[in-house]
């Protein structure tokens, strides 16, 4: 019998859900048992479907974290056996997530999304009942998304005949449309709306054109929800003046959708019925670490243990005055790829040398531009007392071989063959505490 689901009959979408609403409650103690239960169903479905966990030691407590770089180089190794690819959705990555690319997702996976925006809502303090009962239309959520390719549509969600959101609206590219997009939410009045910052940014800079008169936000919203990085503060500060409510933040990645959101306290809750997040934190000095991801839902292509790329301090129980009792993450510093300049001022990606970047044998590097022709790697040396015995990296300055070969690939990619490029190593993390973290940084000139 196939492990994986392709299609989820109505009965056990609602008895996931009922789930959910079970764990909202749970105590402190039920939930650590939830989680644990999970870890174990995902790894030994792993252990027994998936050709890269079958290889491994058969105790997954030491199983190495699973790097981007990893599963971008074995990408199908991941697919479970059974898997049966034209029931599945084949999903490419891009963007600001990243390097790794073709994920396998079962209709569980498929769901996810759904779900994580109702688990949004729950933990943002939205009543369900009360959504409901304030739906006017059959539009509840209208999602704007500056990614490309314009599209408009309305679908319903499998979940839930008894409270949730019976239909959704996404408005893709914003900035191709916007008056079209502002006068659809006029005339159908929903009562959330989830986007990416850039998204809700157009938006509302349109809006203020369109109609000057207004200082607020016509119709009452009941949430507001940021879908993909985090917001900066004075984008928050506009949202929540023109909207009259708080924005509900959230921490987000492609290949997993939601992994924690806002409550109305501010804490960032993991969503423990999808997947948990770790951190493994070196010392108290430095509260900041890498964060791992283990997903659970889609058993076509498990990630267990997953680098996020992403550093911050996930505590493993609430004492938030919310009363939720699901983990919290703490302090969050995100990544952020920006493109390199060429002497003509054009972007150039960075993607030729981001593979050499990553198979550096250290445990964080950053690469600054200064002028068009003079760049910095600033790294990190790899600290063994990191529980990660197994990772490719190893605990080693930079060895000339490895600086030649960084120099030749950035002046290609650049296509400046004067370029310099200056090494500087150091024992500390390189992010500035409560600033978010870039690998690629370009100053200004
Ligand atoms: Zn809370």
């Amino acid at each position: 019998m196939s492990s994986v689901i392709n299609h989820i009959p109505v009965d056990v979408l609602h008895a996931f859900w009922q789930e959910c609403e079970r764990l909202l409650l749970a105590s402190q103690s039920e939930v650590q048992v939830y989680i644990e239960q999970a870890i174990q169903a995902v790894q030994s479905h792993a252990k027994e479907h998936v050709p890269y966990y079958r290889n491994l030691t058969p105790f997954p407590e030491a199983w190495p974290t699973l790097s981007k770089y990893r599963l971008q180089q074995t990408t199908e190794d991941f697919w479970a056996m059974d898997v049966d690819a034209s029931d599945c959705l084949l999903w490419q990555t891009s963007g600001s997530t990243g390097e790794p690319t073709r994920f396998l997702v079962d209709a569980w996976g498929q769901t996810v999304r759904e779900v994580s925006l109702l688990l949004s809502l729950s933990i943002a303090g939205v009543s369900l009942p009360h959504l409901k009962a304030s739906i006017s239309t059959d539009t509840v959520m209208i999602r704007l998304s500056s990614s490309e390719g314009l599209q408009q549509w309305h679908r319903p969600l499998p979940l839930l005949d008894n409270c949730l959101l019976q239909k959704f609206a996404v408005f893709e590219h914003p900035e191709c449309d916007v008056d079209s997009v502002i006068e659809k939410i006029l005339s159908l009045k929903p009562p959330c709306l989830a986007g990416d910052p850039q998204a809700f940014e157009i938006l509302l800079s349109h809006w203020r054109v369109l109609y000057p008169e207004q200082t607020h936000c016509p119709y009452p919203v009941l949430f507001l929800s940021n879908g993909a990085n985090v917001l900066s503060e004075p984008l928050r500060q506009k949202l929540e003046a023109f909207f009259g409510l708080a924005v509900s933040d959230c921490y987000a990645m492609a290949e997993t959708s939601v992994i924690a959101s806002q409550c109305p306290q501010g804490s960032f809750h993991v969503h423990i019925p999808l997947n948990i997040l770790e951190s493994n934190n070196e010392s108290s000095e430095n509260p900041s670490a890498p964060l791992w991801v283990t997903h659970f839902p889609n058993a076509a292509m498990p990630l267990i243990r997953y680098e996020t790329g992403d550093w911050g301090n996930v505590s493993t129980k609430s004492d938030c005055h919310c009363g939720l009792q699901w983990p919290i993450l703490h302090t969050f510093e995100g990544r952020q790829r920006r493109f390199l300049m060429n002497s003509s001022g054009d972007p150039v990606s960075p993607s030729k040398i981001i593979p050499l970047l990553n198979q550096l044998p250290v445990a964080q590097y950053q690469l600054i531009q200064k002028t068009a022709t003079d760049f910095e790697l600033r790294y990190r040396i790899q600290n063994q007392s990191i529980l990660n015995p197994s990772t490719e990296k190893a605990s080693s300055d930079l060895d000339q071989g490895i600086k030649t070969a960084l120099q030749l690939a950035l002046s290609q990619a650049i296509n400046e063959p004067a370029m310099t490029l200056a090494f500087s190593g150091s024992e500390q993390h390189l992010g500035e505490p409560g600033k978010k973290f870039q690998d690629i940084v370009v100053l200004g000139f």
